[in-house]
């Protein structure tokens, strides 16, 4: 009974998964929407929701690591963890 628990579970984590993906979508329509969004949200944001569209969205774009979803949520656009946002920052 156990492997119907897990199958269970997975299939509630992946139903968990499509609507934060969905809320998410939502949220980087809306900043691409936003009067104040620049040239390079604008990019950010397209390539965010290409990244979406492509099944990669939510993992780092450098290092493939996933990305909480509570930063997503903050910060839709955004496609990579906080450790190579750093290094970015440090190197920039
Ligand atoms: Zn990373």
């Amino acid at each position: 009974m156990a492997e119907i628990g897990s199958a269970r579970r997975l299939m509630e984590d992946y139903q968990r998964h499509i609507v934060q993906l969905a809320e998410l979508r939502v949220l980087l329509e809306e900043r691409l929407g936003a009067a104040d969004a620049g040239l390079d949200d604008i990019a950010e944001i397209e390539a965010a929701i290409e990244r979406m569209d492509l099944g990669l969205y939510g993992t780092c774009r450098r290092c493939e690591a996933f990305i909480p979803v509570a930063q997503l949520r903050l910060a839709p656009h955004k496609q990579e963890c906080a450790a190579c946002r750093e290094r970015m920052r440090m190197s920039a």
